[in-house]
């Protein structure tokens, strides 16, 4: 296997120039109910560190994370998923299976059918072109296949946010208390997410099933959007090295 080396370029591109770890650690911190995580709220000490590494950074990322501080304990709000706070769910790179968190490089096509979205050109020409029977006129049966569900979300489409996570083994011995928390002060149950207040939050959503339901124009609409980075389309920050 041989990887041309403008790809490899272009990887550290979008980890170095394009925000891409901070686009994770952003995407992990809102998915914390859906996993085993507990990922504690910032202080202004991790603020100004992040700042001092990457200038910028606090432009394009505080406010999010202090709403995620906000938002850590049950107080007759959702999860910060189901919150507004200026952030758009990625949707999912149906060839690496990863979230497409540099906005503006996602890509769509429609391919068996199905619209689908890529986290880059080159996962879109793997899928719509590479992986195809045949390529530039010769048969190729051995370059594998994309296939099945390649978003979890898939699975829960229109499903209770409780189902989920009960369905997931998510949910502590008591039958209630959720394995996740956005937060480490555990020791006060008042303070802990339990499955009654995923109950009151509004039905899992598939990215990839809401794309596929959307009129063309609509579609257009949301990819614009999406490659502009959301309501706000802000640039990345500069790496301080
Ligand atoms: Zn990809």
């Amino acid at each position: 296997l041989v990887i041309p080396h403008d790809l490899i370029e272009e990887a550290w591109n979008q980890i170095w120039n394009k925000g891409y770890v901070h686009e994770v650690a952003q995407f992990f911190a809102t998915g914390w109910l859906a996993n085993y995580w507990r990922i504690d709220p910032m202080t202004d000490k991790d603020f100004e560190w992040f700042e001092y590494k990457y200038p910028g950074w606090y432009d394009r990322y505080g406010k999010w994370w202090e709403n995620y501080n906000r938002l850590s304990r049950p107080n007759g709000h959702h999860p910060i998923v189901a919150e507004d706070v200026d952030y758009q769910y990625p949707h999912r790179c149906w060839t690496c299976m990863v979230p497409c968190l540099v906005r503006e490089d996602m890509v769509m096509d429609q391919v068996d059918g199905q619209w689908r979205t890529y986290c880059h050109e080159e996962c879109r020409w793997t899928d719509a072109v590479a992986f195809r029977p045949t390529y530039q006129g010769r048969e190729t049966p051995n370059m594998g296949q994309l296939i099945g569900k390649r978003e979890w979300e898939t699975l829960y489409h229109g499903w209770n946010w409780a189902d989920v996570v009960s369905d997931m083994g998510y949910v502590r011995d008591d039958g209630k208390t959720m394995v996740a928390q956005p937060h480490l002060d555990l020791g006060d149950q008042k303070k802990m997410w339990t499955l009654d207040h995923l109950r009151r939050m509004p039905p899992l959503q598939s990215p990839n099933v809401l794309l596929n339901e959307m009129s063309d124009e609509d579609r257009q609409a949301f990819h614009a959007n999406y490659v502009r980075g959301g309501p706000a389309g802000r640039p990345a920050p500069a790496d301080g090295g």
